[in-house]
């Protein structure tokens, strides 16, 4: 018997993200999903910048989570909240990264799960048809909804959810008409329910909260036993001085002092083009 099989975790969303939250709970951890949208999550933050985002992304899928467990009275509760950033690596490719959080009332514990992977993102300022056209081709338009907006990005009017090219003409040429400049401003939206790469983002953050509710202590039984801590070091096979590279995983339980060590299957060296005395 799983630690969630029949129990039931609320989401609060408006964005259709119990699409893919919800059967991935059921069908791997036996935790109903009972979804709400009477509360505007907008009121937390926007992509398209009227509403700034509530704190950090974890304080507001945690504002998000307690709304939704007051809203249907659960002492489970299950939120997501997405950002977009530029990627981690070369930072230049639009990178999003989701995060969905299950807190457990009853049980005194939360687990976070994470995905971060290049995001269908594009903008652009532009003054002609044939642009808007072009550039809805590279926004993958229209399995991806688009937004536009008079002037510039911080226009406090828009048209949002732009799903198909008659919506696109009309959006774009009232938008036109309401610039100072004769250009709009055109993106993707961002919403969950409108950008099916974000969703399916959404729904490997979802697989990762769940290999993690399914992984539990083996001194209390708690969920979400899972790596806590890296250790580093590992010695340069040149001039044997410790690197950044990693030597062990250290393992650790939410809730109890249990915590193991997971180390490597066999012993190597850090390659010297990694190491910061060899090759500063
Ligand atoms: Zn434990
Ligand atoms: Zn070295």
């Amino acid at each position: 018997m799983n630690f969630f099989s029949n129990r039931t975790a609320s989401l609060l969303t408006k964005h259709g993200k119990e699409m893919v939250i919800a059967s991935e709970m059921l069908a791997l951890t036996g935790c109903q999903v009972q979804h709400t949208d009477a509360y505007d999550t907008d009121q937390l933050g926007t992509f398209t910048r009227e509403t700034p985002r509530y704190g950090t992304q974890l304080d507001a899928a945690r504002k998000k989570v307690i709304i939704g467990m007051d809203l249907l009275g659960t002492n489970l509760g299950l939120a997501n909240e997405g950002a977009f950033v530029a990627d981690p690596y070369t930072g230049v490719i639009p990178w999003n990264n989701e995060l969905v959080i299950l807190l457990d009332h009853q049980h005194q514990f939360e687990i976070i799960g994470f995905s971060g992977a290049p995001a269908q993102s594009n903008s652009s300022y532009l003054s002609h048809w044939e642009e808007v056209i072009q550039f809805s081709q590279s926004a993958l338009f229209p399995s991806h909804q688009l937004v536009i907006k008079p002037t510039d990005e911080y226009h406090p009017q828009s048209r949002k959810g732009i799903k198909n090219l008659i919506e696109l003409k009309d959006a774009f040429e009232w938008a036109q008409a309401h610039s100072t400049k004769g250009a709009v401003f055109i993106e993707n939206d961002l919403r969950a329910f409108a950008n099916p790469t974000r969703m399916e983002n959404i729904r490997k953050a979802t697989l990762d909260l769940i290999q993690k509710m399914n992984s539990v202590c083996p001194g209390c039984q708690t969920p979400g036993y899972w790596i806590k801590d890296i250790q580093r070091g590992l010695p340069c096979n040149a001039c044997g001085l410790p690197t950044e590279q990693e030597i062990a995983k250290i393992w650790g339980c939410l809730k109890c002092d249990h915590q193991h060590t997971e180390g490597m299957k066999v012993l190597k060296l850090a390659d010297p083009s990694r190491c910061s005395h060899c090759n500063p």
